[in-house]
């Protein structure tokens, strides 16, 4: 089975077949006709021959009678023949022998056994018998002396018959072509003799015959068949076989013989233009096939190709669809699922490589442009760098203004990040909730900064989604490569550190630098070091004051910890407080908070002052059942009224065992301990929860208050804060006021308490005291003079260490 790459050879060729078929089919048989018709025609020339031939004999034989008998009625012949004058016969008869062109001439006399024969007849006597048994005139053929001769024999008579005369033409080449002249045919004779076995005597100087076929002749002369059929080099002959002359030892046979060729060669001639027509006809037929067969195919072709392109994946191009046939719905067919195709394609890339909620890149889709990247930089030594942003707070905008006020404002903080873009090329993503991150193809260092620069100056104004003004604040973390790691996993690891690093110094952006790795590696020997910074006395009670946000009076202070390390100097409790908690140190830092704070509040006892003081808790202590029992004894110890001691619990913090915690705070507030929840908004718990809680106080989280007089958002979330806080009966304190504004607005909607560089950086417990005096001092000359001069100088200014 022929198996074909396209349709269109198929119908060709088996339409082809089909035509050759047809047309050998009608071929194979005219040949065989045209044979058989060329045989007939050769067998019919060779019998209309040998028709001509008797005739020729006939009328030959006739001729020559009468000129005989011309001779045999010669007066002078007869008297010759009747006075036996033997010299005058010979001459007679030479002389006519010579006229009429005979080879041979005899007078033989009827009554003596007298023969007369010319110089050239040699008589046989043997035969005389014969020759007068032959006495009608007619013509004979007979062999005399071994040579084949056509006799005629003609009576002399005086009146009876006395003589006769025997006229002889030789059988020869003269004769066959002469026979052949009117027949067409090439003659051969052929004799056998009592003496000589067959033989060939003469013929026609074409005459194909040789004596190899002597003996097929006379082979077919015993079957007594007349007509025979030979091929003598290469060509077919008919051949006619007569008997001219038979006795019991003698045969003379002429053998007429014609070609079939002329006739086959016209025939055959024939045939050939009917072979090159039936060719060019099939050649023709060949071409229209083609050319129907791809027109009929075409369109499927061009399906196939289009088949081919989506196969290869370019399903963007439509295909076009010009029929209504089966073809075109097949094409309408092909498009829907191509369609499909392309639509599911798309839409696998886009939740591949796309972050659905920005419609920015993914981390995957981050992930990938820094690999091209650094590919590209193989080639071009071109250097690029990678920014992590992080939007501060959102968590609690998200908690607070709804989901949909996050998602937009997701959405427009990347819109912003992406319409700053240095480059086309760069790539902007975002990573997880609301951290970001840009691909800036070619920016070395100084480029990226100009740019977390540019973005950190556009997110100064407020931001303004869904008709609120909000104050978005940025982290930048930025990593350059190859200077910060050689692989996209690095400097993506790279970029998230330095981001780290801009949150715990509260920079704005951060170059990472391989510092920070060691800061972070150095938490390890930080960690066995604060072990002992206990012991070693290296700890500090430090207070940063709270006052009541109407009247303005100093009410306490919280009570923050300080680390003096002795090569590190003073580390923030952010950068250890953490690891204290999960290594467990922080309940002896909160035991040494807390003695530490009793002592104090002793001191400011015995001084006459009456302020309490606030001290942080961690998850740890909420879950030590023994902190209330150890509280007792202190206070017990100190003399102190548990008023004068505040407590400050996080909302995380009270997550991890809720049962163990409450056990613990429940137990704490009936002692009468105050409690507050710390940086609230920053949690997930909701005020209902808190609701149940024996607390007293909420504090804001002071992200919401640093820049509320800024910021609608952040007022908005600070006030609805204090309504509900006071709707639950809690007392709101706001904790990150920096300026007189803020302080101001906090009055004005309610707030309580006041905590922040405004009114006083966490100091040294010696400290507290003079900012005391000065505080109170000033505030009363703010009443007194009035608001133009209260913040022209900062009354903390000089001698509180900053923070
Ligand atoms: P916190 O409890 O929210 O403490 C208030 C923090 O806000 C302090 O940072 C203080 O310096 C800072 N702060 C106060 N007013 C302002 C202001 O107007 N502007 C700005 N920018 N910041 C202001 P600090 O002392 O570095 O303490 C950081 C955190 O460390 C505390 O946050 C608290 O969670 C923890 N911490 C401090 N001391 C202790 C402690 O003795 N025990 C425990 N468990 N945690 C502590
Ligand atoms: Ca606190
Ligand atoms: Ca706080």
């Amino acid at each position: 089975m022929i198996k074909f790459k396209h349709i269109r050879s198929r119908i060709a060729f088996t339409f082809l077949s089909v035509v050759v078929a047809i047309q050998l089919a009608g071929l194979i048989p005219l040949k065989y006709a045209l044979v058989k018709h060329a045989n007939e025609l050769a067998q019919d020339q060779i019998n209309v021959g040998e028709r001509v031939f008797v005739n020729l004999l006939q009328h030959n034989t006739q001729s020559l009678k009468q000129a005989t008998q011309v001779l045999a009625a010669d007066f002078a012949f007869r008297d010759a023949v009747a006075s036996n004058d033997a010299e005058t016969i010979k001459s007679a008869l030479e002389s006519y022998q010579g006229r009429i062109h005979a080879q041979v001439a005899y007078y033989i006399s009827n009554s003596e056994d007298l023969v007369i024969g010319t110089a050239d007849s040699k008589f046989d006597l043997n035969a005389r018998q014969a020759i007068l048994q032959n006495q009608n005139g007619t013509l004979k053929f007979d062999i005399v002396d071994g040579k084949p001769y056509q006799l005629i024999t003609v009576p002399v008579k005086a009146p009876d018959v006395i003589g006769w005369i025997v006229m002889g033409f030789a059988v020869d080449g003269r004769l066959a072509d002469q026979i052949k002249q009117l027949t067409h045919l090439d003659v051969t004779f052929l004799q056998k003799t009592a003496q000589q076995d067959w033989k060939l005597m003469s013929g026609t100087g074409t005459s194909q015959l040789s004596n190899v076929l002597v003996k097929t002749i006379a082979d077919i002369y015993r079957q007594k068949l007349s007509l025979h059929k030979v091929d003598l080099h290469g060509q077919t002959y008919h051949l006619k076989i007569r008997s001219l002359h038979e006795t019991k030892d003698e045969v003379l046979l002429v053998v007429l013989q014609g070609s079939v060729a002329p006739f086959t060669r016209e025939l055959s001639q024939l045939f050939q233009s009917m072979v090159v027509l039936t060719f060019i006809g099939v050649l023709i037929f060949a071409a229209l096939i083609w050319y129907v067969s791809r027109k009929i195919t075409e369109p499927i072709a061009e399906l196939v190709k289009n088949a081919d392109e989506i196969a290869m994946g370019d399903y963007a191009k439509e295909i076009d669809i010009n029929s209504s046939d089966e073809v075109g719905y097949l094409g309408k067919a092909l498009n829907s699922m191509r369609e499909a195709v392309l639509q599911r394609t798309l839409r696998i890339q886009r939740l591949a490589f796309n972050d659905e909620l920005s419609g920015l890149s993914n981390r995957l889709a981050f992930m990938q442009g820094m690999q091209q990247a650094i590919t590209r930089h193989a080639e071009t030594q071109q250097k690029f760098s990678v920014l992590v942003i992080n939007i501060h707070r959102f968590k609690p905008i998200n908690k607070t203004l709804g989901r949909d006020f996050g998602d937009d404002l997701l959405r427009h903080v990347g819109q912003v990040l992406k319409e700053n873009i240095l480059s086309e090329h760069d790539v902007v993503a975002r990573l997880s909730a609301d951290e970001f991150a840009i691909l800036l193809q070619y920016a070395d260092q100084a480029k990226a900064t100009q740019y977390a620069d540019k973005i950190n100056r556009i997110f100064d104004a407020p931001v303004h989604v869904q008709g609120q003004a909000i104050d978005v604040r940025i982290g930048m973390g930025i990593a350059l490569y190859p200077d910060h790691g050689v692989s996209e996993e690095a400097l993506l690891n790279h970029a998230e550190t330095a981001l780290h690093e801009s949150k715990v110094k509260k920079a704005e952006w951060i170059v990472y630098n391989t510092a920070l790795e060691i800061d972070q590696s150095e938490t390890l020997t930080l960690i066995s070091d604060l072990k002992q910074a206990i012991d070693k006395n290296q700890l500090l009670l430090y207070i940063q004051p709270k006052i009541d946000v109407k009247t303005r009076k100093t009410l306490g202070g919280e009570a923050l910890i300080r680390w003096v390390h002795p090569e590190k100097g003073m580390i923030f409790p952010d950068q250890f407080i953490p690891f204290a908690e999960q290594t467990g140190i922080i309940s002896e830092i909160t035991n040494w908070m807390l003695l530490r704070a009793c002592q104090v509040l002793a001191d400011y006892k015995s001084q006459g002052l009456h302020m309490s003081l606030a001290v942080n808790l961690s998850t740890r202590d909420l879950n030590n059942m023994e902190l209330p029992e150890q509280i007792a004894e202190l206070l017990k110890a100190h003399r102190l009224d548990a008023k004068a001691l505040k407590l400050e619990i996080t909302e995380g913090s009270l997550m991890q065992d809720p049962e163990r915690a409450e056990t613990v705070v429940r137990k704490l507030a009936a002692m009468g301990l105050h409690l507050a929840i710390d940086d609230f908004g920053t949690g997930y718990s909701s005020l209902a929860y808190l609701r149940q809680l024996p607390v007293q106080e909420l504090k804001i989280d002071r992200s919401f208050v640093m820049f509320m007089d800024k910021n609608s958002g952040d007022a908005s979330i600070v006030k609805s804060t204090i309504d509900l806080a006071h709707n639950l009966g809690l007392n709101v304190v706001a904790e990150g006021i920096e300026n007189e504004d803020v302080l101001g607005q906090l009055a004005k909607l309610g707030c309580d308490e006041g905590q922040g560089y405004f009114i006083g950086k966490p100091m040294p417990e010696k400290d507290f005291a003079i900012w005391l005096e000065r505080w109170e001092g000033q505030n009363e000359i703010d009443i007194d003079i009035g608001d133009d001069l209260s913040f022209s100088v900062n009354p903390l200014d000089g001698f509180i260490p900053p923070r």
